[in-house]
């Protein structure tokens, strides 16, 4: 989708540093992290929010989920992981592509908001 930052890394026009790929689903580091790991697991195509999941794109979803322990193992992420992510305004989503927050290598906070 045309002015989707998150497109356009999957794309390759907006450099990231990757750290999973596959057919349909990509992780790339955090620009501003949160947590000592912070790593973005997105759809390639372009779904705005979990409010948009639905029966035709929820496969995709699911492969994310099936994969992140894979990608965490891999970050290191060995005494467990912080999974996150904003859906709209309330919850202060900046960028209006899926993605899920992989966080980790410290002891976090137990507040969620
Ligand atoms: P949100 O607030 O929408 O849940 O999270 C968006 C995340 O995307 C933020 O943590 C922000 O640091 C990250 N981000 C925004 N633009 C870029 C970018 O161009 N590259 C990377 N790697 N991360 C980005
Ligand atoms: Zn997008």
């Amino acid at each position: 989708m045309d002015n989707c930052i998150f497109c356009g890394i999957v794309s390759g026009a907006i450099p990231s540093k990757k750290a999973y790929e596959d057919d349909t689903i990509l992780a790339f580091y955090d620009l501003n992290p949160q947590a000592p790991v912070h790593v973005l697991v997105v759809p390639k195509q372009h779904i705005a929010c979990a409010d948009e999941i639905n029966e035709s794109n929820s496969g995709v979803a699911a492969h994310i989920f099936e994969k992140i322990p894979e990608i965490a193992k891999s970050l290191g992420l060995t005494n467990g992981y912080r999974i996150v992510t904003n859906c709209g305004d309330d919850a202060c989503q900046t960028v209006k592509h899926l993605h899920f927050h992989l966080l980790g290598g410290t002891k976090m906070a137990g507040e969620m908001a």
